[in-house]
């Protein structure tokens, strides 16, 4: 039924034409298509991979309103995301919850105690008072795991944090929508495409991934939502803006979680104003995440053995249990698009810079661009698209001939290894556009975050499991589907057995 659906959408995206097309499947792209679906404009969502498959699955899923930039002096963003964070717990109840934190200071090198306390007290005023009052704690649970003497008493302050994970909150924005509004289609690439300013039409260049058919879908305004792509997109397409992204990678690992970690823990590491998270996640705890600069893209982004160095050498400073490679469960790699000026050139540590977001809608052709943007602020960002939509549009009232399909009911199984229950695979394929193991492990569910090896077992264990997944997907030939694992033992083997064997500590 999956495949169906999505050959079905495949002929609509080619047939129809749409108010706005966006690019990018993102947290950005997704909120924005659940919003412009409401308004009542036919929207066209394609991501050249699956849905969340880029940034997006490797935040630290936190809803904040941004603690940290207020050491750049940065008030009017912290101002702006901590009403956002406030806006996502009144409207989302069930998928982002309000969460204790615990911001621990270090002894050597972090600000004075008193210093300290102004700026909590300070950051919970520019929340509007409408969190928990931030209080210092000097004895609590979690000190039963950090080493001995390195850390004073603790600041409890309250921030937000993404129920599931990131990747479902972005799923959630897409499958949740009245399929006859708009159509989401993953593994779709923007390839080509012009504009036509007799008809007003864009004519777009769409290359379905899996078949690697190219088809032409038409659509009265672009919105490119492709994160660390959007300049890439934007060159293409000969559109100029005054912005451009910077690259900042962040990578945390899981580790196991330990009895009594209760909060996210916030280590001020008194390095460059720098923080490291401890955040309790299911049976783990992520650690991270590093801040490093990329001069580029190109040729992909991955977790490297220094980066992981760097995250255990942190780790066995502040941590009373020494980690080494062998205790790394997963690995967790993404890249911010953070907005600078088009003539920006200085050589600049990434936490410094402004993680506001720009909107540029285009002078002569209907193309917004998104730039810059993170979880807490989607819902603020998709409202500030819509506006310039508006402008270029009112939305019809006409609907995509297609049946309306309600979200089924997510059925729950069971994963070697896992407490905790798992979506199903069957529902993820019928309802939320899985189209590979991958896809299952990593985004619809947690496994490939919180078992060993991404989901096979520290030694294989879960192959032959994996092996019965997998005849969902090859029609229930065997062969087809130990081949499908085999290429996934190979890809793990790669980006993290490899990875892990090259670290020193
Ligand atoms: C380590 C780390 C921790 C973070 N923690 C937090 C946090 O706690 N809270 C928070 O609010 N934010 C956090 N962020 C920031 C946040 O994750 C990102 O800002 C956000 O995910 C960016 O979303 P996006 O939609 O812009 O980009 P993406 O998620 O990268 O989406 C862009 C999509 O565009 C698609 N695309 C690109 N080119 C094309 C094309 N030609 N055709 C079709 N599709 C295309 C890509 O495949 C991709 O899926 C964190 C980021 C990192 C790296």
């Amino acid at each position: 039924m999956g495949e169906n659906q999505r050959s079905i959408d495949l002929e609509i995206a080619q047939r129809e034409t749409f108010d706005a097309t966006i690019i990018g499947g993102g947290i950005n792209g997704a909120s924005l298509y659940h919003h412009l679906c409401q308004k009542g404009y036919r929207v066209l969502l394609v991501d050249k991979g699956d849905f969340a498959g880029g940034t997006s699955q490797a935040s630290a899923m936190m809803v904040w309103g941004g603690l940290l930039y207020l050491r750049n002096l940065d008030i009017l963003t912290v101002a702006q995301l901590s009403r956002d964070r406030e806006a996502m717990i009144r409207n989302l109840e069930g998928e982002v919850s309000p969460a204790r934190f615990r911001y621990i200071p270090s002894r050597e090198t972090g600000l004075n105690k008193y210093l300290m306390a102004s700026g909590m007290y300070f950051y919970w005023m520019l929340g509007l008072c409408q969190r928990e009052r931030p209080r210092v704690e000097e004895s609590y649970a979690e000190k039963a795991f950090l080493k001995n003497g390195e850390h004073d008493p603790s600041f409890l302050y309250q921030e937000a944090v993404l129920h599931h994970s990131d990747s479902r909150f972005v799923l959630r924005w897409i499958t949740g929508q009245d399929s006859r509004q708009g159509i989401a289609l993953n593994y779709c690439a923007l390839t080509g495409g012009e504009y036509h300013a007799g008809d007003g039409l864009w004519r777009l260049t769409l290359t379905d991934q899996v078949t690697g058919w190219a088809r032409l879908a038409r659509s009265r305004c672009v919105i490119n939502c492709a994160g660390v792509w959007t300049d890439t997109v934007n060159r293409q397409f000969k559109i100029e803006t005054p912005f451009k992204h910077v690259f900042s990678k962040g990578v945390f690992v899981g580790l196991e979680r330990q009895d009594r970690h209760n909060y996210p823990l916030i280590f001020d590491m008194g390095e460059q104003d720098d923080v490291l998270a401890y955040i309790p996640w299911g049976p783990v705890a992520l650690w991270g995440p590093t801040e490093t600069c990329l001069p580029s893209i190109e040729g992909g982004v991955r977790t490297e053995p220094e980066d992981v160095d760097f995250l255990l050498e942190r780790a066995n400073r502040n941590l009373k249990k020494q980690v080494d490679p062998a205790d790394v469960v997963s690995l967790r790699c993404g890249v911010r698009p953070l907005v600078v000026k088009k003539n920006f050139s200085q050589e600049c540590y990434p936490l410094n810079l402004s993680r506001k977001h720009q909107i540029h809608r285009d002078r002569l052709k209907p193309w917004i661009s998104v730039y810059g943007g993170k979880f807490t602020s989607c819902v603020s960002v998709a409202e500030k698209v819509e506006k310039q939509v508006r402008g270029l549009m009112a939305p019809g009232q006409r609907r995509l001939p297609v049946p309306a399909s309600t979200p089924a009911e997510m059925e729950w199984d069971t994963y070697p290894g896992l407490q905790e229950k798992v979506p199903s695979l069957k529902g993820c394929i019928e309802g939320e556009r899985c189209l590979n193991l991958e896809d299952y492990l990593r985004r619809r569910t947690n496994i490939s975050q919180w078992v060993p090896r991404e989901g096979l077992g520290k030694n294989n264990e879960n192959v032959p499991h994996l092996e019965q997944l997998a005849l969902q997907f090859s029609g229930g030939e065997p062969v087809i589907a130990r081949k499908l694992v085999l290429d996934y033992i190979e890809a793990v083997e790669r980006r993290f057995d490899g990875v892990l064997a090259q670290v020193y500590s």
